[in-house]
């Protein structure tokens, strides 16, 4: 399976149009750590790309890649840096008088047709509670606590060759409980969402694990690798953070073989 990291920002992106700090303007001029809103593009032999979420950069994100008609979809949660590209992604079906199949947990996809009703014209809306397979990987999504912002999905991508051998795509959590951190044990690929180096604000208003607390959760699953995205204007890759062996930020177009 090929990863493409379309997006490696958290839900403002990188600059902050509000904002003036040093890695924002940064952002804006050398442009290292621009950051568009998390999303991933999946592919794996004998299956159509697969994109996971699809945020209001989706457009851009869509000219970078080349790409003109999208028809797989994945959903990790109905938060608007997740899912606000939707209703282009739908326009853009109509003029081509396509239909494309957008998957997630029953739960997701009722708050997706509740806030966007006339999605549902151009999207084959299907359930995935129960796990599907795509391309030679099982796909299992399970619950996960996203702090002050209520819960996601992470998505656990298992091979169905024996191995056992899997990845996890779990951009927006915190605080995890045991039976939450257990689908994350034993991965050769963790991608993670950790939007602050060190997050100075109390633990209620927090909604995403910091740095410090991923490589520390990365630590104790045994990750073989992890990439972190999810990133916020606190995060200036110009500076080295002395990330361990095996551990990086995720940038934009970032591309992984599994
Ligand atoms: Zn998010
Ligand atoms: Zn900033």
């Amino acid at each position: 399976m090929k990863i493409t990291f379309l997006g490696n920002g958290d839900s403002l992106g990188t600059p902050r149009v509000y904002c003036d700090c040093d890695v924002c303007k940064e952002a804006r001029t050398t442009g290292l750590n621009v950051r568009l809103r998390p999303s991933i593009w999946l592919e794996s032999e004998g299956e159509e790309p697969l994109l996971v979420d699809c945020g209001p950069d989706w457009r851009t994100q869509m000219e970078k890649l080349g790409v003109r008609s999208v028809r797989h979809g994945l959903l990790t949660h109905a938060h608007f840096d997740h899912i606000g590209g939707l209703v282009e992604w739908a326009d853009g079906c109509r003029w081509r008088e396509e239909t494309a199949d957008l998957r997630a947990p029953s739960e997701v996809l009722a708050e997706v047709v509740q806030r966007f009703p006339w999605l549902e014209s151009r999207f084959r809306m299907i359930a995935v509670d129960g796990g599907w397979s795509y391309g030679g990987w099982s796909v299992q999504p399970w619950k996960v606590n996203h702090g002050k912002n209520g819960f996601a999905y992470a998505y656990r991508f298992q091979r169905q060759d024996g191995s056992g051998r899997a990845w996890a795509y779990c951009p927006d959590s915190f605080d995890l409980s045991e039976a939450e951190k257990a689908p994350l044990r034993g991965l050769e690929l963790l991608v993670l969402g950790t939007s602050f180096y060190e997050e100075p604000y109390p633990r209620e208003t927090r909604s995403l694990y910091d740095v410090r607390e991923g490589l520390k959760l990365a630590e104790e699953v045994g990750a073989e690798q992890a990439i972190f995205t999810h990133l916020s204007h606190d995060i200036d890759l110009r500076k080295d953070y002395g990330l361990p062996a095996g551990i990086r930020f995720a940038r934009e177009g970032l591309i992984v073989e599994l």
